[in-house]
């Protein structure tokens, strides 16, 4: 692990004082909390899931309808990566900080589950998740972990288990709609924190993008913690432009042990 800079070492100790004065503090998460688990930006790597510069036909709702195989062919290396992913420091971090009371909930971008896996209780998933698989013939809805398993060992596409048909990742793809319900559930999060933290994202997907600017509107003070600059840097209490899975921990410890 990195030492700290004094500079990034202030802004961890001015981050702390700020998640110990909240009430209501949310958690707002990006890529960049699962790159140190080894799984890629989708965004940046250009091989987006939703990127909206680089749209990418294969990750469509309607190439899973009409192209199958395609889609499960592209689909099968990314399920290796996020079966196989183990949750890092940030994600642990963010549970210990949500355990003791300190942060409400955590909207996150990503689909990896490492959030729950690292023991977080509150996630909402603006992207869909890829804890559960749906029938797209009977709605039947399972348990992904024995399906995704099979899938990335053998590649045969997973089926349902009581009609046959090909299940789907409830993942959002390109031609699907946010999740109402998470997008209600975030945006009421959003309005009502007195904390917003934001980590690992870059806000460049909207609409989740704008729930920061939400926050700020009702008040609400505003972390970021990302190794790239975002456009609400400037209205920042505290910006710390390093990798998460070092900065988390620090304020994490720092939040609980003084
Ligand atoms: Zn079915």
């Amino acid at each position: 692990m990195n030492t700290p800079s004094p500079q990034t070492q202030t802004s961890i100790e001015f981050a702390a004082d700020l998640i110990r004065q909240s009430k209501h503090a949310v958690v707002l998460t990006g890529a960049g909390v699962s790159t140190p688990s080894g799984i890629p930006d989708f965004r940046s790597s250009g091989t987006g899931l939703w990127s909206r510069d680089e749209p990418l036909e294969v990750a469509s709702l309607s190439t899973f309808r009409t192209k199958p195989d395609q889609f499960f062919d592209w689909f099968r290396p990314l399920a290796r990566q996020m079966f196989e992913a183990r949750p890092n420091t940030a994600h642990t971090a963010l549970a210990r900080l949500e355990e003791q009371g300190y942060v409400k909930s955590i909207i996150t971008q990503n689909i990896d589950t490492l959030h729950q896996r690292s023991g977080s209780r509150t996630v909402i998933e603006m992207h869909g998740t890829m804890q559960t698989l749906t029938c797209t013939q009977c709605y039947h809805q399972v348990q992904a972990e024995a399906y995704i398993a099979k899938f990335v060992e053998t590649g045969e596409k997973p089926r349902c288990p009581k009609c046959v048909q090909v299940l789907k990742p409830d993942v959002i793809l390109f031609g699907e709609q946010l999740p109402q319900a998470a997008w209600y559930t975030a945006q009421r999060q959003a309005r009502s924190c007195d904390l917003m933290i934001v980590a690992g994202s870059s806000l460049e997907v909207l609409p989740v993008a704008g729930l920061p600017m939400q926050a700020l509107d009702r008040g609400a003070h505003l972390i970021i913690i990302n190794n790239t600059p975002t456009y609400l840097n400037v209205r920042a209490d505290v910006v710390i432009l390093e990798d998460v899975a070092m900065t988390l921990p620090a304020i994490t410890e720092r939040v609980l042990y003084g």
